[in-house]
C-alpha cells in the first residue's frame, strides 16, 4: 500500500459517501441523530483538503496524520473510533511495512482493533464492527492464503454487505441507538452502512492495481 493508493482511496471513497447521502442520512435519522452522513462528509472533505501535503509523506505517516486531523474534524462518536483506527493503522505499518497484501491486511486488523478498544463494542451491538471485524478477519485468512486478488476483494465486498445486513435484525447495545431497545429492530445501523460503502469502494479501486 503506498501512499498513492490511500489517495485515490480517499477521492474514491468521497465519492461513494456522496453519492449513498440519502441512504446514510435517512438510516441515522431513523435509529440515531441524522449527523453520521454530515460527519462522514465533513471527514472526507478534510482528508481531501490534506492531499498535497499528504503526498509527500511515507504511507505511515499519512495514516497518522489523517488520524490526528479527523480526531478534531469529525465529532460524533465515530470520529474518536475512525480516528482510532488510522493511528493504530499507521503504527502497524510504521512497525511491519505494508508492500505486501497480508501486511496490509495486518495494519487493517489493527485499526480495526483499535476501533473495538475505543468503543468497547463488539460483533453483534449492532454498530460499525459488525462489517469492520468480520472483513477485517477475511481480509487476513485470505490474504495469507494468496487468495486472487479479484477473488479476494470480491469476498470482502460480500461480507461487507452480509454484515450490513445483519445489523438490521440486532438490537442495539452501543451508541445512541442503543437507547431504542426492541425499536431499532428492522434499521440498519447507518455506521455499518457507511463502512460497507467504504469497503466496496476501495476493494473496487484496489482490483485495478
Ligand atoms: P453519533 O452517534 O455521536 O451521532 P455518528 O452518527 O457519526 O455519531 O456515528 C454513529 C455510528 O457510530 C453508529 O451508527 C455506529 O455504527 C457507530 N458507533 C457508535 N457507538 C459505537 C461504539 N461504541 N463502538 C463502535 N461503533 C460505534
Ligand atoms: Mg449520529
Amino acid at each position: 500500500m503506498k501512499t498513492e493508493f490511500i489517495l485515490q482511496a480517499a477521492q474514491a471513497v468521497n465519492e461513494a459517501i456522496l453519492a449513498n447521502e440519502s441512504t446514510i442520512e435517512s438510516l441515522d435519522r431513523e435509529i440515531g441523530d441524522g449527523d453520521h452522513y454530515i460527519n462522514m462528509k465533513r471527514g472526507c472533505a478534510t482528508v481531501l483538503a490534506m492531499r498535497d501535503e499528504l503526498a509527500l509523506l511515507s504511507p505511515d505517516a499519512v495514516l497518522q496524520k489523517i488520524g490526528m486531523k479527523l480526531l478534531s474534524t469529525i465529532g460524533g462518536a465515530s470520529g474518536p473510533l475512525i480516528a482510532s483506527f488510522f493511528m493504530a493503522m499507521a503504527k502497524t505499518v510504521k512497525e511491519q511495512g505494508a508492500e505486501t497484501l497480508p501486511q496490509t491486511a495486518t495494519a487493517f486488523a489493527a485499526g480495526v482493533e483499535a476501533i473495538r478498544l475505543r468503543g468497547k463494542a463488539d460483533v453483534g451491538e449492532k454498530t460499525m464492527l459488525d462489517v469492520l471485524i468480520p472483513v477485517a478477519r477475511t481480509f487476513q485468512q485470505l490474504a495469507d492464503a494468496n487468495t486472487e486478488r479479484t477473488a479476494l476483494f470480491e469476498a470482502l465486498k460480500r461480507e461487507a454487505e452480509q454484515g450490513m445486513f445483519s445489523t438490521r435484525d440486532l438490537i442495539a447495545t452501543k451508541g445512541r441507538a442503543a437507547f431504542l431497545g426492541e425499536r431499532a429492530i428492522g434499521h440498519i445501523d447507518a455506521g455499518a452502512k457507511s463502512s460497507q460503502v467504504i469497503i466496496a469502494a476501495v476493494c473496487d479501486l484496489a482490483f485495478n492495481q
